[in-house]
């Protein structure tokens, strides 16, 4: 049973959100994935016999005037959510990689130079921060990379459910911190916008609490930051002297920032981060005869690049004994490499001290362990994994977020606040009310859409590949219901955040 009075303000919300007076899934249940719930009246349209997926453009169009419990479509790829594609958590299992010869595009010329420059290696945690947010010609920095014509799928992007039911999770923890009337809603790197614009959506009915927020979007991308202004509707306007941007999806004002420490405090904060932290530079260490070396990226004699140990200690192994401290011996005793994000510790010190003196808390979700990582850098391009250093630029690189160091790194910045879980996407989103949502998007669908929405809810909540489908098999629904984890930082007045 869920405990507090966010318990019964949850059991209040969903219902509200998705428009049903109940439904045969428990929204509250916290123990078993939806998806394993026989109860369920959905699961028996489940397990009916699904048609094969509809063309991308046939379902899931945006209409603005849909009612609460309309299908949307996502608003720049509307295929998107219907597609099938990889998604970044699927690092476990990697297939050969390939291994095209680099071209020499500008961030090649650019690495090379600094490796040349500097007459040697440069650390992995460079290289990655280079690939993916070099200002000129990072990855992120010029394109939209997300859905079927991109590299990967995110959640958000699989189905409208997700966001809606983070707006759930957000609109609890609001009534936690006593309805506020002023609120800093931050999401760290929104990608499209979808998660917000879903948000926003399912959790227009709740007036005082769309009104009560200052919408913040810590993007990096100039270009994403224009599909976040599209996705969101958003209007500039001029009050007075005065111009500022506005979503219309909520009247809330939106600002952008690069950082979170621009990102104005003084206002109570509810942060969220999906798949944020997996884009953060990580250090590699590998363990020697020599001792913990890092791994490097040096250039080879025929002027491609190659990886390489360093020969002697370099200054980040500080990170790694950081690391190490919060590991128990065995733990440190099974592993080769290690992974160490100092990018994450800080930003996660950011989020902790922001939230002890602001009040609030924030929501993480991504793929990753709770506990040491040990060899996950990975690179996507098209939806295939290839070769880390193929062709810099043009390819997403990602690394399994290690939930114990965040916590631990929350931990240490502030007594102020209290960390809960990781548990799994499943766990969360089958708390927060995904089965009432499936249900009552299930009332006003016609049968590709209930197909797509079977596979989104499988997607989300599932775990390995969906055993209804019966389109091609290398199209088959892989669930991110356990590879994903969630983790909630929260100022320890709110108490425990729903559903921890
Ligand atoms: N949350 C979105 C997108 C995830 S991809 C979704 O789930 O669909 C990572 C996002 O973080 C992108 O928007 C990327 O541009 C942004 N990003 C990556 N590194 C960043 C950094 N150092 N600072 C700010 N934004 C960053």
């Amino acid at each position: 049973m869920l405990r507090s009075p966010a318990a019964a303000l949850l059991r209040r919300l969903a219902p509200r959100l998705t428009g049903c007076s109940g439904g045969a899934g428990s929204s509250t249940r916290q123990s078993l994935p939806p998806y394993i719930s026989s109860s369920s009246s959905f699961l028996a349209r489940f397990s009916s016999t699904p048609t094969s997926p509809p063309p991308p453009s046939s379902v899931g169009a945006r209409d603005d005037e849909a009612e609460d419990d309309k299908l949307q479509g996502s608003s720049s790829d509307s295929g998107a959510r219907l597609s099938i594609s990889v998604d970044r958590a699927g690092l476990y299992s990697p297939p050969e990689h390939s291994h095209e010869p680099s071209s020499d595009s500008d961030l090649v010329k650019h690495l090379k130079s600094i490796i040349k420059f500097r007459s040697g290696p440069i650390s992995i945690a460079e290289y990655m921060e280079e690939v993916l947010t070099n200002p000129q010609s990072g990855y992120y920095m010029n394109r939209d990379v997300f859905g079927e014509s991109g590299d990967f799928i995110t959640s958000p992007e699989v189905s409208q459910m997700f966001g809606e039911l983070i707006g759930v999770w957000a609109m609890c923890l609001w009534e936690q911190m006593g309805k506020p009337e002023k609120v800093n809603l931050i999401e760290l790197g929104p990608g499209r916008g979808t998660l917000l614009a879903d948000l926003l959506r399912g959790s227009a009915k709740f007036v005082n609490f769309t009104k009560a927020l200052n919408i913040n979007l810590v993007e990096c991308s100039p270009t994403l930051q224009k599909v976040q202004y599209n996705t969101l509707k958003c209007e500039d306007e001029s009050v007075g002297d005065e111009k500022r941007t506005v979503s219309k999806l909520c009247g809330a004002p939106v600002y952008w920032h690069a950082s979170l420490v621009q990102v104005p405090s003084g206002f109570p904060t509810i942060i969220v981060a999906h798949e944020f932290f997996d884009a953060l530079p990580i250090h590699q260490f590998q363990k020697g005869s020599r001792g913990w070396c890092e791994k490097m990226v040096d250039l080879a004699g025929d002027s491609s690049f190659r990886f390489v140990l360093s020969p002697q200690p370099t200054a980040s192994l500080i990170f790694l004994s950081k690391r190490c401290q919060w590991a128990s011996a065995e733990e440190l005793e099974k592993v080769e490499q290690i992974e160490v994000c100092p990018k994450a510790m800080e930003i996660t010190e950011q989020i902790a001290d922001r939230i002890s003196s602001d009040g609030g808390g924030a929501l993480i979700i991504d793929y990753g362990k709770n506990g040491i990582v040990s060899d996950s850098l990975q690179a996507i391009r098209k939806h295939k994994f290839v070769h880390i250093l193929d062709d810099p630029g043009s390819a997403d690189l990602s690394a399994y977020v290690d939930f114990a160091a965040i916590k631990h790194s929350a931990m240490e910045a502030s007594d102020d606040i209290s960390v809960h879980g990781p548990m799994t996407q499943s766990q969360l989103l089958g708390s927060l009310g995904i089965n009432f949502r499936v249900e009552a998007l299930m009332q006003n669908c016609d049968e590709k859409q209930a197909e797509s929405l079977r596979t989104g809810y499988w997607r989300l909540v599932g775990d390995g590949e969906a055993p209804f489908w019966e389109g091609p098999d290398d199209q088959t629904p892989i669930g991110m219901g356990s590879r994903y984890l969630a983790m909630a930082i929260v100022n320890k007045k709110q108490g425990s955040p729903v559903p921890f």
